[in-house]
């Protein structure tokens, strides 16, 4: 069985990353979603376990200090890191994963030279992101808060070309399908080809005799 392969997507917040990814599981089948550790408390609507693993900040220390994180990282003021065991369980049983994290997360990654293909999603254009944020947050955000992420998401753009695959979301199913067609292609490449492919290269080689 192939090792499954590790995806990285990365994009502002407001640019709708979590559904295109939660979209990309659902239409390709061996691919799932990890599942991140934070110390930020659950909001009204998440669920630990589905949303995120919940932890308190003692906890979130240990999981560090054990170097049990593949990467971790401080977003908005609070911790969220992925487990290193959560990943190589799903690659060592052929699933592929996406790590749905920010440019920190991704630049770690990056550094300590694990095999990782990585993507970000761009918003069609910074208004249309404001304007996304502004509706989302509704009146519960602070102009100061909504400034703080826009400020954020100038510098993760920034750090886009650093990617290896760059999608736009100006239409979330089309953005699926860009993601849909970076999984399969990177499925084909000779390097992660399954035993099947293998073995019908192999049956075309001259035999001895
Ligand atoms: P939220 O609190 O809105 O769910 O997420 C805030 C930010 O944290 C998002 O940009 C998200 O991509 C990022 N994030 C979520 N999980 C992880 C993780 O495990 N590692 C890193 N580095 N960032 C994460």
């Amino acid at each position: 069985m192939r090792k499954g392969l590790l995806f990285v997507v990365s994009a502002p917040s407001g640019t709708g990353k979590t559904t295109l990814v939660e979209k990309l599981v659902q239409r390709v089948p061996d691919v799932v979603m990890s599942r991140s550790y934070t110390s930020r408390a659950a909001r009204p609507s998440e669920i630990n376990g589905v949303d995120y693993n919940f932890i308190d900040e003692k906890r979130f220390s240990s999981m560090v200090s054990a170097g049990q994180f593949l990467e971790w990282a401080n977003v908005f003021g609070h911790r969220y890191g992925t487990a290193a065991s959560d990943t190589d369980r799903e690659q060592r049983q052929g699933r592929d994963v996406v790590l749905v994290i920010d440019v920190q997360g991704a630049r770690q990654i990056r550094e300590r030279a694990v095999d990782v293909i990585t993507i970000f999603v761009l918003p069609p254009s910074f208004r249309e992101l404001e304007r996304r944020l502004r509706q989302r947050s509704g009146t519960n955000v602070t102009e100061m808060k909504l400034r703080q992420r826009l400020e954020t998401a100038r510098e993760e753009v920034a750090e886009s070309t650093d990617y290896d695959y760059l999608v736009v979301n100006e239409d979330v199913d089309h953005c699926v399908s860009r993601l849909q067609s970076i999984v399969i292609s990177e499925r084909l490449k000779t390097a992660v080809v399954d035993a099947h492919v293998t073995d019908i290269v192999a049956a075309f080689r001259p035999s001895d005799s």
